[in-house]
């Protein structure tokens, strides 16, 4: 059992934490907001007053925050002056490589370990304890990573060195903002030509244009219980989210020099649905921009 700090108890820190108390762990957890807080400590997780009194004492400090900005502050304010000799330091929030890069320096600076561990499998794989891990870091803290990760998810995997988490992180999540849209036009031009929902589900889930945004994500309601459809697009995984992993994904092809068209129109469109509004909305919601609504 370790003593663990948790950091951002928000749509996935919230079921994240909760798994760690589940795994026999003594978790002390932290967030700005007072409901999210709570509902953390209804699952069995010690409150902090602040940060800073989770990190104190920790063994491991877990961060699960929105973007690179967060992550910088709460290291800079918090983690770094407050935790113990020893402690290992897991931020699983999706942020650019550079702020990855940024914190994980500061931490070597200051004699502690760290990963960025940076995860897929969205909220229902974060309650489930099945998502991915894709772990940037030294051999020896992903060693030691790897039983608290392990609480959380299924699939644990080494990516390499500092920041590479984050770099695999954007991969994916630029290949799900392009085959979100796809499913999103496929479902409305088999609309559009008279088909039912279910039955061209039950045909693409199947065949060659299945994929996890057809079959765990569906964006119209019915066929996937557990999809945001069903629930008038409620998150999940917000726009305001995708659209930063889509554009950090960007920024990272145009620095690299790779060819990302599709990526780049997907940055558009998800662009579009922010700006009218969708950004708190999950972003399988873009099917109702798309849908002229
Ligand atoms: P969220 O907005 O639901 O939760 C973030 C939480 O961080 C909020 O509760 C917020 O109050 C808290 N927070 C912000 N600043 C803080 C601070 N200074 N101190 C303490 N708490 C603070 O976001 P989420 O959906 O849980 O996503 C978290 C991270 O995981 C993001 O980087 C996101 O890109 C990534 N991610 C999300 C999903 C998903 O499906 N939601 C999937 C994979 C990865």
């Amino acid at each position: 059992m370790a003593k663990i700090a948790f950091i951002g108890l928000g749509n996935m820190g919230g079921p994240m934490a909760a798994n760690l108390v589940k795994g026999q762990h003594q978790v002390t957890a932290f967030d700005l907001s007072a409901a999210a807080l709570e509902a953390a400590v209804g699952h069995g997780a010690k409150k902090a007053a602040t940060a800073a009194e989770a990190v104190k004492g920790a063994e491991v400090v877990v961060t699960m925050l929105p973007a690179g900005k967060h992550v910088r502050t709460v290291y800079e304010t918090d983690v770094l002056p407050n935790a113990a000799k020893g402690a290992l330091l897991i931020d699983c929030s999706t942020i650019d490589v550079d702020s990855a890069r940024h914190v994980g320096d500061l931490a070597a600076k200051a004699g502690l370990e760290m990963v960025d561990a940076p995860v897929s499998g969205g909220v229902g794989g974060a309650t489930a304890g099945t998502l991915t891990f894709m772990v940037g870091g030294s051999e020896g803290a992903f060693a030691k990573a790897r039983p608290i990760l392990e609480k959380m998810g299924k699939n644990i995997v080494h990516t390499g060195a500092p920041g590479a988490g984050q770099a695999a992180k954007i991969c994916n999540n630029m290949i799900l903002g392009i085959t979100m849209v796809g499913v999103a036009e496929g479902f409305l031009l088999g609309k559009r030509l008279g088909l039912d929902v279910q039955k061209l589900f039950d045909i693409v889930s199947t065949s060659s244009g299945s994929c996890w945004a057809v079959n765990n994500y569906l964006p119209l309601p019915g066929p996937v219980p557990t999809s945001p459809a069903n629930r008038d697009y409620q998150a999940g995984f917000t726009a305001d989210n995708m659209l930063k992993d889509l554009k950090l994904a960007q920024q990272a092809a145009q620095a690299s020099g790779a060819s990302t068209p599709m990526g780049a129109e997907a940055a558009q469109l998800f662009n579009m649905f922010v700006n009218a509004g969708g950004g708190p909305k999950d972003f399988s919601g873009i099917i109702k921009m798309l849908e002229g609504k």
